[in-house]
Parts: C-alpha cells; sequence; structure tokens
C-alpha cells in the first residue's frame, strides 16, 4: 500500500475526525489509479490513517480508518453496514415510514457510498470510480449483513458513468413502488435516473406541513416535481396547492400522487411551465398566497433561462414576495454544499430587506437523522431548509 504524506494542517484536521482527503492536503499526490488504497502519514511519516483515493467534486478520496490495525476488507464493510442498520432500527420498527437512509456515506465511515432503504429494497449510489471498483466486495458484505433484502438497485453519480441505474440483485422493484412516510403514500420509480420521485431528505418539512403548516391555506409549491410537499400540505388540510414545475413528466406524477392518496387533483392546480414566468403571470394577475415553497435545484438549465442557487436565489424570493398574501409564510430550501447555513441566511434576509418585507424566523430544518451526518466534516450537512413569517 503506498504511504502519501500530508501537510501538517490537513494532517491536524484528519486526525480530529476530518475523513476528506484534497488535493492541496498532499505533499505530492502525483498520478494515482482510481480505488487505490493508501496510507496516510504525516510529515514525519506518522500513520494518521487508511483509506482510498477516488475523484469526487472537491474531494480525492476518503479515510476509511484511523486504526492501524484495521485492514480495510469485507469485514470492515460487514461492520460499517450493520453499524448503521443498528442505528436506524427505529426507522425499520416503525410501519408508517417505509423509506430512509440506510446509510450515508462519510457520516457512516464509508465517504463515497450512500443506501438508501425503499419498502425493502435498498438503493446504493457510487459517488466515485474509485469506491466503484470496490463494489464487489462491499455488495458482498452489505448481504451477510443485510441478507433479508428484496432486491438491489445501483445509481452512479460520477460522470463519466456508462449507466446510470442498474439491477443488481433480488427481485426487480415494481414499477411504482410505493413507500410510506408519516402514513402518507408515493409512487417511486427506482429503476430509472437517480431521481426516485421522492427527496427523502425533506422528510421532517413534510411532516411539519401535514401536522402543522398546510391547514387551510393556499400554497404555491414551486420546483414542485412530483408534488411531494403539495400532497403532505393537502393531507393536513391545505385548501388549494398550485404546482409549478418546468419538465412535463412532473403532471402525470403529481396527479399520481395525489389519487394514490384519495385526493382529488382537480382540486389543485398543475402547471408545467417556468417558475419566473409563473411569478411574473401571478404578480400580473394579482394573486397572493398564504404559502410559497422554494426549492430548487442548485443548477438548472430550462429551454429559457439558466438558474443558478448563487446568483439567482434572492432574486427568486423577491418575486415570490410580490404573491406572498399578508402574514404569509415563506419556505426557502437549498441543498447545495456550496452555501453554508449563514450563507443562505444571509441572502434570505437580503431578499427580504430589498423588498422591505418584515419577518421573522419561525423555524429551520437540517438533514433528518438518518442522514447521519460527520460533526468534524460540516461541508457534508448540506440541507437548508428557512421557514419565514411576514409580520404584516
Ligand atoms: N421540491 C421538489 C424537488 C425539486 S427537484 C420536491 O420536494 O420533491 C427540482 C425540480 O425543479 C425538477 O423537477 C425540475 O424540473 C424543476 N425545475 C428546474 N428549473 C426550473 C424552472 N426554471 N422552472 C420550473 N421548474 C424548474
Amino acid at each position: 500500500m503506498r504511504k502519501l504524506q500530508v501537510k501538517t494542517l490537513a494532517a491536524n484536521r484528519l486526525r480530529n475526525g476530518y475523513q476528506a482527503l484534497e488535493e492541496y492536503d498532499f505533499k505530492s499526490l502525483g498520478d494515482y489509479t482510481e480505488g487505490e488504497a493508501v496510507e496516510i502519514v504525516d510529515e514525519k511519516n506518522k500513520f494518521i490513517g487508511k483509506g482510498y483515493l477516488g475523484k469526487e467534486n472537491r474531494t480525492v478520496g476518503w479515510i476509511l480508518t484511523t486504526d492501524k490495525e484495521e485492514s480495510i476488507d469485507s469485514v470492515f464493510y460487514d461492520r460499517q453496514f450493520r453499524i448503521a442498520h443498528k442505528a436506524r432500527s427505529a426507522f425499520y420498527a416503525d410501519d408508517s415510514t417505509t423509506a430512509f437512509r440506510l446509510f450515508n456515506a462519510d457520516g457512516d465511515g464509508i465517504g463515497g457510498i450512500t443506501v438508501d432503504y425503499y419498502d425493502g429494497f435498498y438503493i446504493f449510489s457510487w459517488f466515485n470510480k474509485g469506491i466503484y471498483t470496490h463494489k464487489e466486495e462491499i455488495y458482498q458484505a452489505f448481504k451477510v449483513a443485510i441478507p433479508d433484502f428484496k432486491g438491489i438497485v445501483e445509481k452512479v453519480r460520477f460522470s463519466d458513468a456508462t449507466l446510470e441505474s442498474k439491477h443488481v440483485d433480488g427481485e426487480v422493484p415494481p414499477e411504482p413502488l410505493i413507500i410510506k412516510e408519516n402514513g402518507i403514500q408515493y409512487a417511486t420509480y427506482i429503476n430509472e435516473g437517480w431521481m426516485t420521485g421522492i427527496f427523502l431528505d425533506q422528510r421532517n418539512v413534510r411532516r411539519k406541513l401535514m401536522e402543522d403548516w398546510g391547514t387551510g391555506k393556499t400554497i404555491l409549491n414551486t420546483f414542485s416535481y412530483t408534488g411531494a410537499f403539495s400532497v403532505a400540505a393537502a393531507m393536513g388540510g391545505a385548501v388549494k396547492t398550485v404546482n409549478i414545475d418546468a419538465a412535463n413528466r412532473s403532471k402525470a406524477k403529481t396527479i399520481e400522487q395525489f389519487e394514490l392518496n384519495g385526493l382529488k387533483p382537480d382540486d389543485h392546480e398543475i402547471r408545467v411551465i417556468d417558475v419566473f414566468d409563473y411569478l411574473d403571470y401571478a404578480k400580473k394577475h394579482d394573486l397572493k398566497f398564504d404559502m410559497i415553497i422554494l426549492d430548487p435545484p442548485t443548477f438548472a438549465r430550462t429551454k429559457k433561462r439558466k438558474f443558478t442557487v448563487e446568483k439567482d436565489y434572492v432574486g427568486l424570493i423577491q418575486d415570490a414576495l410580490e404573491v406572498l398574501a399578508d402574514k404569509g409564510m415563506l419556505i426557502a430550501s437549498s441543498n447545495t454544499w456550496k452555501l453554508n447555513r449563514d450563507d443562505f441566511y444571509e441572502m434570505v434576509n437580503e431578499a427580504f430587506d430589498n423588498k422591505n418585507v418584515d419577518a421573522y424566523l419561525l423555524d429551520e430544518y437540517k438533514l433528518p437523522e438518518d442522514f447521519k451526518i460527520n460533526e468534524q466534516y460540516p461541508e457534508s450537512d448540506y440541507l437548508k431548509v428557512m421557514v419565514l413569517e411576514k409580520t404584516n
């Protein structure tokens, strides 16, 4: 196994439990093979940890253990899966929620892989080619640790992958696969692409929409995708939701989610249109909503425009404020790792200031507990949800 020296500052960080290896941490990284096992040492050649190299966003690899005696082998993988499984026992025991994250990459000790549970099926997502070269050993260990799976599907999330989604073992998941979350049903499609129909990390926000915020409200749900926020709010007694998404697929998928829960899609609006165009239209027609949900992707290109969170989020909130009713509630969410909580809060504040709208932060959400994070690696704590209520 190659020994690689890291600079002193990086050594301190890694010794404190930070697992991400970044290119500039190394004295000289040189050429490496994806998946190569390495021993990380400090400038005096003292042991820090063992891990692997694999290129992903801002990292070039991950430390897997700081125990010199430990080997990275099937015993290691098996143990990580068992620990993660045990940590989710409350989720497994809860019949009203049948989809959650079993394994959250570095938060559960193996940077580069996540595993989601969908009603007996497991979805592995591989975020770099390095860890993917070890997949046979990892699947083998997984099947020993968690033998009662119905089936396994994989999603390949690094850029030069030939296939996005593949069936790996066991049964092929049905289409749709109906999962439950806090008693609400959602139709998911886990055999193609990497978007399944639901983003599990927003579970607690949906719960709050159902239990509390949604009741009696008219809601504008922008970037609505399959309408999951709207379904939760409608189950909680929202009067009407307006769902806006530029993708054609969103209409049929949103209708499906409503019908599955005995809600009438005709009581709601589902529009395939660019969010910014709809906000213009709503403003011109003097429409007002009691609640507006903004949950855009980090980056999106539609026929008409390019959206990036950094450049366009403030403007998006400002446009939304034009159609927010008095005492209205705005939910602003972002999942980009490029902005931390305070940066995002600043952007939200800037928009309210620019529009001279008074509001207070009613509530705030982060990743739910199944999306376990490593406290030493704050960058992985990517989800930010701010809930603001207008005071006038
Ligand atoms: N809020 C959703 C997830 C959003 S996924 C949920 O909770 O399930 C992002 C969605 O934004 C995609 O469905 C994409 O089609 C849509 N989108 C991206 N840019 C858009 C734009 N400018 N106007 C409308 N929809 C857009």
